[in-house]
C-alpha cells in the first residue's frame, strides 16, 4: 500500500508538469456544455447517469472487468481526474491513492466527493470462521479499516444518490431542476428496492447467508438484520482460505440447513463447488456492483437491475 501510494505520488507530480506544457491550449472540454463526471467504480457511476442523464459526461476509471481492490491510476486517468468538474471516489483503504492526488499538484477537480463520507460507516469484520488477511493487519495495527462497500444497502445508495444530485445542482445551476427530478425519481426507485428487500427478509425462514467467498455486503446483512458467515473479510486480498474456514463452512451449511452458498462476480466458484459437494447446496451468486463486465455493460445492467438479480438470488437462500 505504502509503495502503491509514493507511485501515485509521483503521477500526480508528473501529471501536475505535462498539464502545465500540454493543456496551455484552451480546455475543449466544456464544447458540448456537458458537466464532466469521473467516477472510480460503478455505483456513483450509475447513480450520476440516472441523475444527470444528458446533462453529464460520465466516465469511470475501472475498465469493464477489472478488478477493483488492486487498481492504479494511470496518468491519462490522473489528468482525467485533475479536469473534472467532479469526481467520485470511494475513500477507504482500496482508493487511497486518491488523496494524494487531490492534495498535490496545484490542479484540482472543480468538486470531489468521497461516498463513504456521506453515510453511516462501520469498520471492517473479521466473523467466526473467516481466513483473515495477513500482511495488513501488521502494518497499522492501531489504525480502524472501515468496510468500503457501503453502496450494497439501498438506503446508502439513496443517501449517496443524493449527495451526487446536490453536487450537480451546485455546479451546474442552470439544470438544476432537471438533476432534482431525475434525482427524486431515482429515490423512490431505490425506495422500492429497499422495501422488496425488506418484504423478502422478512418473510423469509432463514436468516443467515454464507459466502464462499469475499464478503462485501456487510452493510446489506446490517440494515436487514441478516448474519452470515463467510470465507474472507470484505477487501481481503486473499483467495486460499485455510482448511478451518472450509469445514466450518461446511458445517454451518449442514448445521443451520442452508440451501444456498453465495460467490461474488469474477469468482471462480471453487470454494463455494467444494462446500456444494460436501452439503448438496446450491451455487449462486450475488454482485457487489464493484464493477461490470463488458458484457454487462453492454446489456444496460445497472445497480437496481443487479440489486433485483440478487435479491432473488437472496430469496431462495433464505427459504
Ligand atoms: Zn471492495
Amino acid at each position: 500500500m505504502k509503495t502503491k501510494k509514493i507511485i501515485a505520488l509521483i503521477l500526480a507530480v508528473l501529471c501536475a508538469v505535462l498539464c502545465f506544457t500540454a493543456c496551455g491550449t484552451p480546455k475543449e472540454e466544456k464544447s458540448d456544455g456537458k458537466i464532466k463526471v469521473v467516477t472510480t467504480i460503478f455505483p456513483p457511476y450509475d447513480y450520476t447517469r440516472q441523475i444527470g442523464k444528458d446533462n453529464v459526461d460520465v466516465s469511470m476509471l475501472l475498465k469493464p472487468g477489472m478488478e477493483s481492490h488492486n487498481f492504479d491510476p494511470t496518468p491519462q486517468d490522473i489528468i482525467k481526474i485533475q479536469e473534472a468538474d467532479l469526481f467520485i471516489y470511494v475513500g477507504g483503504e482500496s482508493d487511497a491513492w486518491v488523496k494524494d492526488i487531490l492534495e498535490s499538484g496545484d490542479k484540482k477537480p472543480q468538486k470531489s466527493l468521497a461516498i463513504m463520507d456521506v453515510v453511516e460507516k462501520v469498520a471492517e469484520e473479521t466473523v467466526e470462521g473467516m481466513t483473515a488477511e495477513k500482511e495488513e493487519r501488521e502494518e497499522d495495527s492501531d489504525e480502524i479499516e472501515y468496510d468500503e462497500h457501503v453502496w450494497t444497502s439501498p438506503k446508502n445508495a439513496e443517501i449517496i444518490a443524493n449527495s451526487i444530485m446536490k453536487a450537480l445542482c451546485e455546479i451546474d445551476h442552470k439544470n438544476k431542476d432537471d438533476y432534482t427530478k431525475a434525482g427524486n425519481d431515482y429515490s423512490l426507485q431505490l425506495k422500492e428496492l429497499d422495501k422488496a428487500y425488506k418484504e423478502v427478509v422478512d418473510n423469509a425462514k432463514l436468516h443467515t447467508i454464507i459466502f464462499a467467498d469475499r464478503f462485501p455486503f456487510r452493510y446489506l446483512a446490517d440494515e436487514f438484520g441478516l448474519s452470515y458467515f463467510a470465507a474472507f473479510p470484505g477487501c481481503s486480498a486473499e483467495t486460499e482460505p485455510s482448511a478451518a474456514t472450509v469445514s466450518f463452512l461446511i458445517d454451518k451449511v449442514k448445521e443451520m440447513k442452508i440451501p444456498v452458498v453465495f460467490t461474488i462476480e469474477f469468482s471462480n466458484g471453487k470454494i463455494a463447488d467444494t462446500i456444494c459437494e460436501a452439503t448438496g447446496a446450491k451455487r449462486l451468486e450475488m454482485h457487489s456492483c464493484h464493477n461490470l463486465s463488458s458484457e454487462m455493460f453492454e446489456s444496460g445492467e445497472t445497480y437496481i437491475s443487479l440489486m433485483k438479480k440478487n435479491l432473488n438470488n437472496l430469496k431462495e437462500a433464505l427459504s
